[in-house]
């Protein structure tokens, strides 16, 4: 079957690959989202590897599905407290060898409603993502830092609960409302701008960390008191609670190109010239 594989370059590119064997279900990829996740496996991960996470399916028995990417085991002291993409099972591979081929083996999925397709289907497991995190946001005041995709789905599923945002990026065609006084908490989307959202935060307020920030100035975290929260990926619940409330958002449309042109994909991305990519086999 054809995939998208690191090279030896460290660069993906299209190659066949044989079907991967069992443990798993057999399920056909109608879509697959390029991620900021997958970007930084480029040149890390090994040659031969197949990214992609965000993938819509059909299964053996016809359903339309978007795959669960990881879970925790749901028993361990971390999964009990909330915290299951620290559990020890969370890095095992469930969907093999990844999303950017014409099949996988996955262990996990939810099903997709008629009224979201293929593409917007892979919003499904990002979303996810973000509702897990959302959760510890405190209403108010918001300001996302770094309007990328990513910030787009906190800004929409913070507006439609009822918040305030607003929305700086270092992109200024991204750049969104800028905070017009202080904020109760600031979203980190992507590496940088923790100066922007510790400054923009008052006292006693809340940072989520979304993202690789790099150093947080514990100084002003100590001083003004303030509440750094980290959040990474999702569960099978927070898929579950994606698919319901994607139909009613209003998110980026996504460029799709076919697997071949994956080339492509990754220019858009690094160009930063569209919101997200979606490949189709
Ligand atoms: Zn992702
Ligand atoms: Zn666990």
């Amino acid at each position: 079957m054809r995939a998208v594989v690191l090279g030896s370059d460290g660069e993906p590119c299209l190659s066949e690959i044989t079907e991967p064997p069992p443990p798993g279900e057999l399920v056909t990829v109608l879509a697959c989202g390029l991620c900021g996740s997958d970007m930084e496996k480029i040149g890390v991960w090994p040659e031969g590897a197949v990214l992609g996470h965000e993938v819509v399916g059909r299964t053996a028995e016809g359903q339309r599905v978007a795959l669960i990417h990881h879970t925790g085991c749901g028993t361990c002291s971390r999964c009990v407290a909330g915290h299951e993409s620290t559990c020890e099972q969370f890095p095992e591979p469930t969907i093999v060898p990844g999303g950017f081929a014409e099949r996988v083996r996955a262990s996990g999925w939810v099903e997709l409603p008629d009224t979201v397709d293929d593409a917007h289907g892979t919003y499904v497991e990002p979303l996810a993502c973000v509702l897990r995190g959302v959760a510890h946001v405190p209403r108010g005041r918001v300001l996302v830092v770094g309007n990328g995709f990513i910030g787009r789905l906190f800004g929409a599923v913070l507006e439609q609960r009822g918040d305030t945002v607003f929305a700086v990026d270092r992109n200024p065609l991204r750049a969104g409302a800028p905070p017009d006084g202080p904020v109760d908490a600031a979203v980190l989307c992507a590496p940088g701008g923790v100066e922007d959202a510790v400054e923009a935060v008052e006292p006693g307020g809340t940072m989520l960390v979304f993202a690789d920030a790099r150093a947080i100035p514990a100084a002003a975290v100590y001083r003004r008191e303030l509440t750094v929260i980290g959040s990474r990926s999702a569960t099978p619940s927070h898929m579950q609670e994606a698919v319901a409330l994607l139909p009613t958002l209003e998110l980026p449309t996504p460029a799709v190109l076919p697997l071949e042109r994956v080339g492509e994909a990754l220019t858009l991305f690094r160009e930063a010239a569209v919101l997200k990519v979606v490949l189709v086999p």
